[in-house]
């Protein structure tokens, strides 16, 4: 029974866990100096509080739970978090989020414990790109990782952060990918966040014309479902992937917001560019506290806001990405 509705009476079934804000890319959109964690801070969440977690959610109503980061496979135990969250009851769908660069290892086993779908990143499909765009040359890697999760019968879809002067020359390049390749490919345009303004000043660009472009060759809107993230994506009878485009500064984008964020020290966060987030991490120790911490989520949800603000150049308290897991 979903629980978690909101004052606009949204239902929030979807819960995206952050389980770690290390990153070993470099992406000049995120974290172009690398990880900046403050060493006192405490270490993330273990896998029993990451159950209790979970356990408290599912029975508020959460049926889909995204593993993200920084880069979540940078967890030796991210198969055995996978597998603890898959069996927790009421829970249908356990997906990941991750940059590929370990996946063509892990698909197998992230498949095998439970995982159903890989968000992956990757801005270019051009090796001097990818390597420009993330400080690392390991492109054929993350190539190499999409087929693999293939393989394993992950559903597969591909994240491209739309860049001016960068990326935004690509939809043919993509295009040639998705006509035999059973991806879904969805262009996400390039958010602030705390630490990006020169860069976003410099690379953001609507994805409005490249959205055009696809409907004057033919593809066609497909249907969003409940659980769905807010892409709005397209098919084509004769392309065996999807295209998509991700699109935060569109109006109503907000409309159908379906999910709250845990990041990997356990603060709840209601937005991605909320101010301000609480930690429940003290609520997580025993499973006694699950009533108390089912009370404070209500609660906390109780005070959401309808939309970002990021028209205003309001985003919230996020520095970077990696820091919620997008
Ligand atoms: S920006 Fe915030 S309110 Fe809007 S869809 Fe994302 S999380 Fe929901």
């Amino acid at each position: 029974m979903a629980r978690l509705i909101d004052s606009y009476q949204r239902k929030f079934r979807y819960l995206r866990l952050s389980i770690t804000d290390s990153c070993n890319f470099r992406c000049s959109y995120c974290l172009p100096n690398g990880n900046c964690i403050d060493p006192a801070l405490e270490g993330p969440l273990n896998l029993d509080e990451i159950i209790n977690l979970t356990t408290a959610f599912a029975g508020l109503g959460v049926e889909k739970v995204r593993i993200t980061g920084g880069e979540p496979t940078l967890r030796r135990d991210v198969v055995d978090i996978i597998s603890a969250i898959s069996a927790v009851e009421g829970i249908d769908q356990v997906a990941i989020s991750t940059n590929a660069y370990r996946l063509a290892q892990l698909a197998p086993r992230l498949a095998a414990a439970g995982c159903k779908a890989a968000n992956i990143s990757l801005d270019s499909l051009d090796a001097g790109k990818f390597a420009r765009v993330t400080g690392q040359t390991t492109n054929q890697a993350v190539l190499d990782g999409i087929d693999a999760a293939l393989e394993a019968g992950l559903k597969v879809k591909i994240n491209a952060v739309l860049m001016k002067g960068i990326n935004d020359g690509e939809l043919s390049n993509f295009l040639d990918y998705v006509k035999t390749s059973p991806v879904t490919i969805r262009f996400i345009e390039l958010m602030r966040t705390g630490d990006n303004k020169e860069y976003f000043e410099k690379h953001h660009v609507r994805a409005d014309v490249l959205a055009l472009d696809l409907v004057e060759q033919g593809w066609e809107v497909m249907q969003r479902g409940t659980l769905s993230g807010p892409a709005e994506e397209y098919f084509h009878p004769d392309y065996h992937g999807h295209l998509g485009f991700i699109r935060p500064y569109a109006k109503n984008f907000c409309d159908g917001c379906n999910r709250l964020r845990i990041s990997c020290r356990g603060e709840l966060k209601l937005c991605l560019f909320g101010d301000g987030q609480e930690s429940v991490r003290h609520l997580l120790q025993n499973p006694t506290q699950m009533e108390e911490l089912q009370l404070t989520i209500l609660q906390r949800l109780s005070t959401k806001k309808e939309s970002h603000s990021l028209q205003d150049d309001n985003f919230g308290t996020t520095r970077q990405l990696a820091s919620i897991g997008g």
